[in-house]
């Protein structure tokens, strides 16, 4: 049974086979983060992550999907430490990038090689488009004017944003188009080089057509680094990820090739999802 071909929510034939699949047989590629027995909440109200275990593959995406409230946005943020920011909020449990303990890091490090970007594109307000995209190498110390120049333009041109600003770096970042916005982000969280990009529903606020220009650039940079992200929408998984997972209430119910996930689910609870059957 496709369960590709059975989405009620999603009609089907907007649901193209995973692009993002490794070759079958392909060898696996190397853990770069690995998530055990993670447990996360906040001051008030539930728990909100259930005892997670999760490895997460270099360069590869992995989308992680499941119905709002689910834990998606807890997991991610614990995988930066961004979950603690939150007055209140707590997280347990064993994260690792390449094997060194995530708790252990300082936060700005660890930023530095796990970045970024939200639902919504926050441009910095009072920066011109070069200075948001230099912001992070400024913030660690980088000097030479050269340099700084020289790394924007090609983390501009990483985010495909390139041609569309290159006659206005000195203008608002704000006065950008949405979906320029969301790329100009993409091109400063890239500019410092993560190991990996954490998205949180990052087209979220964005047209049918920034979001697909968004993709594009996700298939585009997959090869270089390592995307974590979070969508509600299956066709997006499907599209961009080689791995998925589904959570459900706080628990990781099953993770996976993407192919095998929408097309095989082992967990019932996954197949209903799936197929529109709740969410
Ligand atoms: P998702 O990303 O899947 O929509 P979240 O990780 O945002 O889910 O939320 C998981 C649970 O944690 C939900 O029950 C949500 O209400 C709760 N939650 C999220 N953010 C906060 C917060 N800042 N304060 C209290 N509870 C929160």
């Amino acid at each position: 049974m496709n369960l590709l071909a059975m989405d009620a929510e999603q009609p089907a034939a907007n649901i193209p086979p995973p692009a993002g699949a490794a070759a079958p047989g392909a060898p696996r590629r190397p853990v770069v983060m690995s998530v055990r027995g993670l447990r996360a909440g906040y001051a008030a109200g539930a728990q909100a992550l259930q005892g997670v275990d999760l490895e997460i593959r270099e360069r590869t995406v992995t989308a992680i999907i499941g119905p709002s409230g689910c834990g998606k946005s807890t997991l991610i943020r614990c995988l930066n430490r961004m979950h603690e920011v939150i007055p209140g909020a707590w997280c347990e449990g064993d994260v690792r990038l390449g094997g060194r303990d995530v708790l252990q890091l300082d936060p700005v490090v660890l930023r530095r090689e796990v970045g970024m970007v939200f639902q919504r594109p926050n441009p910095f307000p009072t920066m011109s488009v070069f200075q948001n995209v230099a912001s992070g190498l400024v913030l660690n110390g980088e000097r030479d004017r050269a340099k700084i120049a020289e790394r924007v333009e090609e983390s501009l041109r990483r985010a495909a944003l390139w041609d569309e600003v290159k006659d206005k770096l000195d203008k608002p970042g704000t006065g950008l188009s949405g979906g320029q916005q969301q790329r100009l982000c993409i091109a400063r969280a890239l500019a410092v080089e993560p190991r990996v990009l954490l998205m949180d529903e990052p087209c979220s606020a964005l047209d049918p057509l920034a979001t697909a220009r968004i993709e594009e650039l996700l298939l585009q940079i997959k090869d270089q680094l390592t995307i974590v992200i979070v969508t509600h929408n299956m066709q997006q998984a499907a599209r961009v990820s080689e791995y998925t997972v589904f959570m459900l209430m706080g628990e990781l119910v099953e993770y996976g090739e993407t192919q095998a996930i929408f097309t095989q689910p082992s967990d019932k609870r996954t197949e209903d999802y799936i197929t529109g059957r709740f969410g």
